[in-house]
């Protein structure tokens, strides 16, 4: 392909069906649908699209970034509403944690002592599973809520 700038590939990627082939030679790359063609038209410059399909397309860059922005815009209105929700949550989170963390050598010396060695064994290996099952959801739940958040505590 010839020196195409970038912005003008952008550009006529609104209006044009494919560009992978196209040559000066071609003239305007707009698709003309009712044509079932491309426009052809002498581009302005060095463009890629005539006149009137720069403006057609250019019309279309602006819409689409209209909409990129009031995207952006509605994705902080709903950041800025769920906010108190997520903290809210991860405080809960983070006082499970605490408790699970802390049960778990609580547990532990409960058991302690009297039974036998190996059901020992198999009684805090049970123990720690569910509490390892119950941790790992829970710090899964905080990252989450953390990126979320987005303060990265
Ligand atoms: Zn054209």
């Amino acid at each position: 392909m010839t020196e195409v700038s970038r912005e003008d590939l952008a550009l006529a990627s609104y209006v044009a069906l494919r560009l992978d082939d196209w040559s000066p030679e071609q003239g305007c790359a707009a698709w003309v649908e009712s044509r079932g063609s491309t426009c052809a038209k002498p581009p302005l410059d060095a463009a890629m699209l005539c006149k009137r399909h720069r403006n057609v397309a250019l019309k279309r860059l602006d819409a689409a970034r209209q909409k990129q922005e009031q995207q952006a815009e509605d994705r902080e209105l709903h950041r800025a509403k769920m906010l108190p929700e997520w903290r809210a949550e991860r405080e809960r989170v983070e006082a499970d944690m605490e408790r699970y963390g802390g049960s778990l050598t609580n547990d532990r010396a409960a058991y302690g002592g009297q039974s036998h060695p190996s059901i020992r064994r198999k009684q805090l290996q049970a123990l720690s599973d569910t509490n390892v099952q119950r941790m790992a959801k829970l710090s899964k739940r905080w990252q989450r809520l953390t990126d979320l958040i987005g303060d990265h505590k």
